[in-house]
Parts: C-alpha cells; structure tokens; sequence
C-alpha cells in the first residue's frame, strides 16, 4: 500500500459521502432532464458552452480515430502497482464507494444499485459487471501519486508520438497554435476498475468513449488463467460488422487508444476479468463519482454532485486535523 491516508480514514470518509444522490449515474441525469439538478447543468452548459466545446473540437469522429491503430505498452505496471490498484479498488467497494452496476451484457442497461432503491449487495451479485471509480474525491491521484504519474506520462507520450490528439485538443481550448502546445489542461477525466465475470460483455461494436481525448487500459489479471473470454476488439472503422483487431494484451500490459476508436469486449466466460481503464480530456482532474460531463466547475449532475463536493470540502478539512500528514 503507497504511503499517506490510513485505511481507517479512508473508510470513514467514504461512508459518510456516500449518498444516493451521488451515485446515481451521469448518463443517467444528463439524458433524462427529470433528475433535481437537471436545470442547474443546463444552466451551467449555456454559460460555458464556448470553453466545454473548445475541449472536444478538435477530437476525431469515430470513423477516423478508429482508422488509428491502438498502441500496446508491454509490462507498464509490475506486480506491485497491480495489488495498489487492486488494494484500491477493495477499498473504496468495501466503504461503499461510487460502484456501478451493467446487468445482463446489454451496453445500455446499466443501473446502479443505490438509485434504484435496492440492496447493494444484491445488484451486486446479479451483475456480472462492476465499475468501481477510484478518482472519487481524487483518491486514485492522492494515495497513489507516482503510479498517476506514470501513467499520465505514459499516455502523454505515447499519443504525443502517435497522434497528437491532446495537444490540439489543448491548443483548441487556449486558441494558440498546436505546435508547442503544453498538456497542463489534460488531465484524468475518469479512473475505472472493470470486474466482469461470466456474462459480462461490452458487446457494442460501436463503443467509443465520446468526449475524451486518449484512453488507457491496463490488464490486471492474467487472461486464461484468472478468466476466460472476455477479449478486447478494436472493430475496423469501415465496416464495423467486420472482424477487428484482437491485441495482445497481457497482465501489467497497457493499451493506448484514441477515445473515439472503436472498441468492445466479448463475454467473459468463466472467471474475473480486471481492468483499469483511464480516460484522459482537456478538462479538470475530476473528483465526482461517475464518468463526468462536464469539463470544469463544480459537478452540476442532478445537484448531486455539489452537494457531494461539499462534503467531501468538509472531510478534507476534518481529515486534516485527523490526519495531519497527508490533508486533502
Ligand atoms: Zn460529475
């Protein structure tokens, strides 16, 4: 485990900023309109709508960026950095901590136990999908520091080499010229750990992972031996129907790709299949538990978000008189 907050004040925090209202999803809140803070978010897009376009401008539409081949990183992380990930991720599910729910293999009908009224433990077992957000509250950033920058770095690079999408993407937003460009304005959008057993399926050959500039997986386990199925493909851009790329994709190997490439995972079989996915855009670290859509400002989803915020600005506060040698 990396130095800093004890477990125990970890837990406790995250107790207390789970609320229902927090967890239910964005894609959710953001395509109903019904939802409380339905009205703040549109409010807050009208008013910054020129700055959350400029991040997404430039981005590629899915046919080009899945014309762009993905880049495999061999043994990006070590054994050691996989159990932090892991440790994390047990963590944050253990305190009850923002975990979403997919039923069945179907890519839309994914729900969330909370918001639904239900028994956590009981979603949770009828889902063979878990996806548990370890950037609540910044938390993957702060307990884990080198391996977010390794990792940032990693990305930076590889797209930097290959495609250049961040720095466009960055360039759009300041209305300066690419060539030059700093990166400080990307950063994490979303940090995800995957469990998928048996059943499990992203099956959309058509997935992409809109409003982000470059996506990073990392396997976690060793396929064929800690699960079976569950392969990743990359459909062709000209014909999705078309068989796709199949890479390799070992434990510790990490794969980079254009958000709006093309991407599915097949069913899992038998087993747990354990990935960490990061999606990186031209906006804030986000600290708001779901896949955010909104670039900057305090999170407006369903006014959930702020209210979570809010409390966590408390807990960090509290947290630093608990616990002086790493406050939030
Ligand atoms: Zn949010």
């Amino acid at each position: 485990m990396a130095a800093g907050r004890t477990p125990s004040v970890l837990l406790r925090c995250l107790r207390r900023v789970h609320t229902r209202s927090a967890l239910v999803p964005s894609s959710v809140l953001l395509g109903a309109g019904a939802a409380a803070g339905g009205a703040a978010l549109a409010e807050w897009r009208e008013l910054n709508a020129p700055r959350e376009l400029a991040a997404e401008r430039t981005l590629p539409d899915s046919r080009a960026g899945s014309l762009l081949a993905a880049v495999r990183l061999p043994m990006l992380l070590d054994e050691g950095e996989i159990e932090e990930v892991l440790e994390l991720g047990r963590e944050v599910k253990a305190a009850g901590g923002a975990t979403e729910y997919r039923l069945g293999s179907s890519a839309h009908s994914v729900v969330r136990s909370a918001d639904a009224g239900s028994d956590p433990a009981s979603a949770s077992s009828s889902s063979p999908w878990h996806t548990t957000f370890l950037h609540t509250g910044h938390l993957f950033q702060q307990r884990l520091p080198a391996l977010s920058l390794k990792l940032r770095q990693a990305v930076l690079s590889t797209d930097g080499l290959n495609w250049g999408i961040c720095r466009k993407a960055a360039a759009s937003l300041s209305g300066s010229n690419v060539a030059g460009e700093p990166l400080d304005e990307v950063r994490m959008r979303t940090i995800e750990l995957h469990e998928v057993g048996p059943g499990g399926a992203l099956p959309q050959r058509d997935h992409v992972d809109s409003g982000s500039c470059v996506t990073l997986d990392v396997m976690l386990c060793r396929p064929g031996v800690d699960f079976e199925g569950g392969a990743l493909e990359l459909p062709p851009a000209i014909d999705v129907a078309k068989p796709g790329v199949f890479p390799e994709f070992l434990q510790g190997d990490a794969l980079v790709f254009p958000s709006h490439k093309f991407h599915c995972v097949h069913p899992v079989s038998s087993g747990l299949r354990r990935v960490l996915v990061i999606e990186f855009w031209c906006g804030e670290d986000r600290s708001c538990p779901h896949r955010c859509h909104q670039h900057y400002g305090t999170c407006k989803a369903a006014g959930g978000g702020s209210r979570w915020q809010d409390q966590v600005h408390r807990l960090c506060m509290a947290s630093a008189v608990e616990d002086p040698v790493k406050p939030w």
